[in-house]
C-alpha cells in the first residue's frame, strides 16, 4: 500500500499469527490512510480477540485508531486472566473441539457445543445472543463482528487446550456438576430413577448416582471415572481456589 507507513511490534504471544519475518522486533507496514488500525492489525493475521491493546508510541489507542505516518504500534496479546465483563462466563465451541468441550463441561464450566457443524453464521450469532465466549482455532470465524467475545485455542491435544482456556479465563470449577453430554445440570437420583439406563452389574455394584435434568442421562463413578478423576484433580490441583 502506499499511504502512511507505520512501524509495529507484535508481543510474543502473537507470533504463531504473523508472517516468520514479524515474529521478533520491529516491522514497517504500509497502510491505506483509511483502516483502522484494528483492521492492520488483523490483516497481518493476528485475531483481535487475542490483543489485549494497542500501544501508539507509548499511549493506548481504541481499535478504530487510523495509523498515520511514522508512529510506532505495539500489540499487546490479551492479559491472564481475561476478564469478560458483561455476562456470567460461559462458552460456545466450534465443531472441532469436542474433547476440549467434555472436559470442560466434566469441570462444571457451562459449555455449549454441538457436534454437527451449523456454520461460522451460526455460531458467531449463538455466541451473540446467548453471550457466550467463543473459542476456536479458526482465525475467520474468529473474525466475524457478530460475536460476543472470542478466543483463539493455541493447542491441538486436548490436555493443552483445557490448560490454555483454565489459565486464560480462570472459570470457577465446580467438578461432577454438569452433563457431559449436553451440559445440563446434575441432580443427585436413586437407583430406582435411573435403573432402566443400568446394566445388571453396575445395578449391583453401584449406590450413588446423578441424572442429568435435562437430557436424563445417569452417571456413576463407573469405568471411566479413574480417568475422569485424573483430569479433574489436575485442574484443580492448578487453577482451583
Ligand atoms: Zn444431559
Amino acid at each position: 500500500m502506499n499511504g502512511p507507513e507505520i512501524h509495529i511490534e507484535f508481543a510474543p504471544g502473537l507470533g504463531v499469527f504473523v508472517p516468520h519475518a514479524r515474529r521478533s522486533g520491529i516491522t514497517p507496514v504500509g497502510t491505506d490512510g483509511s483502516s483502522t488500525l484494528g483492521h492492520v492489525v488483523e490483516s497481518l493475521g493476528v485475531p483481535l480477540t487475542e490483543v489485549g491493546a494497542l500501544v501508539v508510541d507509548g499511549h493506548e489507542v481504541p481499535f478504530s485508531h487510523i495509523p498515520a505516518a511514522g508512529e510506532s504500534v505495539r500489540v499487546d496479546a490479551v492479559t491472564r486472566p481475561q476478564r469478560v465483563p458483561g455476562a456470567p462466563l460461559r462458552f460456545l465451541l466450534d465443531v472441532h473441539l469436542g474433547t476440549l468441550a467434555r472436559r470442560m463441561r466434566l469441570l462444571g464450566i457451562d459449555t455449549a457445543y454441538e457436534s454437527t457443524d451449523i456454520g461460522d453464521p451460526a455460531l458467531a450469532a449463538r455466541s451473540a445472543a446467548e453471550r457466550r465466549v467463543l473459542l476456536s482455532r479458526d482465525r475467520g470465524l474468529l473474525r466475524r463482528r457478530e460475536l460476543w467475545a472470542g478466543g483463539f485455542v493455541y493447542s491441538t491435544r486436548p490436555d493443552d487446550q483445557l490448560r490454555d482456556v483454565l489459565g486464560r479465563f480462570a472459570p470457577e470449577l465446580k467438578p461432577w456438576t454438569r452433563c457431559t453430554a449436553c451440559n445440563g445440570l446434575l441432580a443427585k437420583a436413586t437407583k430406582e430413577q435411573v435403573a432402566d439406563q443400568l446394566e445388571s452389574g453396575t445395578e449391583r455394584s453401584y449406590d450413588v448416582f446423578a441424572q442429568c435434568a435435562d437430557c436424563g442421562r445417569a452417571y456413576w463413578k463407573g469405568a471411566h471415572h479413574d480417568r475422569l478423576e485424573t483430569v479433574v484433580e489436575r485442574a484443580l490441583a492448578e487453577f482451583g481456589t
